[in-house]
């Protein structure tokens, strides 16, 4: 790209979270003297007899089946049940709600050991239909308004167990971000009759930053990204939630997570941390049919060792800073290769 070295010192408006970020690309080689982390590999056995995932073995409560592909459980402490206690106190200023709903966890394999990248393409799909299933199921339940699918990876973002899993959060909350897009898509479609998910996909696919796509699905780092590293993974078409996907389109997407996880990989020859979030419709009975599906993922990292912390700016004044060039970050990504560095075929 003609315009890699070029310094981003400008705020961009987030169509999605309609937020301005704030960009000053010159700040990130500044000298460092914080906290540095060791690029570990991680290395597990396949069965971890200590592991709470790994079939057969002991829970809080009870224990895992023998599975043999992606399995799912109720959490053994779910922040959302229909168990949960009234409110303590609350009146019209300290109002306060009932939590109902339930938690899951979503083993995707059995094998301790194995990542997105280390799936087969029907182990890929078998994941996505357990999201189509359960935000189905769980959608329809009439106390439920919002089915959250996400994925914590790595100790960074505080995962200690490296049993490939993700789970779910499905209760009478619509979390904040996909609130935000609800507002941001509906108005949007108001104002020009367009859908906000596909205005970001054209742009996206004329601009410098999309690193993988294909027939149903692209992946980008998109121009308003607020980590160095975030990838979107968006649509081609207008889809509002998991459920809308053909399964042809719900084979692409496994495809397209486990491209974007091996790229991630591949970037520093380690395994990279991330929050993954799977941003779908509310199901709290009404009709979203602009809403922007799509998947995004949070890498806490911007150098192999370096974390980007969010402080002053971020948790003190609430708006995000990122030091780094959209479009080179990008181009970072597109340029490793697509099969992962551990593999020896495929
Ligand atoms: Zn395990």
């Amino acid at each position: 790209m003609q315009n890699q070295a070029r310094v981003v010192w400008e705020q961009r408006w987030h169509p999605l979270r309609e937020e301005w970020v704030l960009y000053s690309s010159h700040r990130g080689g500044r000298p460092w003297i914080g906290d540095t982390h060791a690029p570990q590999e991680e290395s597990a056995p396949s069965y971890d007899p200590t592991c709470a995932l790994c079939p057969g073995n002991k829970r809080l409560t009870g224990a895992n089946p023998r599975y043999e592909g992606a399995y799912c459980f109720t959490n053994d402490l779910p922040p959302f049940s229909n168990e949960a206690p009234a409110p303590l106190e609350a009146d019209d200023f300290y109002s306060a709600l009932q939590v109902a709903g339930t938690a899951e966890v979503i083993c995707y394999h059995p094998d301790h050991a194995k990542t997105w990248v280390d799936l087969t393409d029907e182990e890929v799909l078998a994941v996505v239909e357990l999201w189509r299933e359960r935000t189905q199921e769980l959608g329809a339940r009439p106390e439920i308004d919002h089915v959250l699918i996400f994925e914590n990876k790595g100790s960074l973002v505080g995962t200690s167990n490296p049993h490939p899993h993700g789970q779910i959060y499905a209760g009478n909350l619509i979390y904040g971000h996909t609130a935000r897009e609800v507002q941001s898509s509906q108005k949007y479609f108001e104002r020009t009759g367009r859908l906000l998910g596909q205005e970001i996909v054209e742009r996206e696919l004329a601009g410098p930053r999309v690193i993988a796509q294909n027939e149903s699905f692209l992946a980008c780092v998109p121009w308003f990204a607020r980590y160095a590293y975030e990838v979107l993974i968006l649509p081609r078409r207008q889809m509002a939630s998991i459920t809308d996907p053909d399964e042809r389109e719900r084979t692409n997407l496994g495809l397209m997570i486990r491209e974007v996880a091996t790229r991630y990989d591949n970037l520093w020859q380690m395994p990279m941390p991330y929050v993954m979030a799977i941003h779908q419709a509310p199901t709290d009975g009404q009709e979203y049919p602009a809403f922007p599906f799509h998947i995004e993922f949070h890498p806490p990292l911007r150098k192999p060792d370096t974390m980007k912390y969010l402080a002053g700016p971020e948790i003190g004044g609430g708006s995000m800073t990122n030091e780094s060039n959209p479009d080179e970050k990008a181009a970072e990504l597109r340029a490793v290769s697509p099969i992962h560095y551990k593999s020896n075929s495929q």
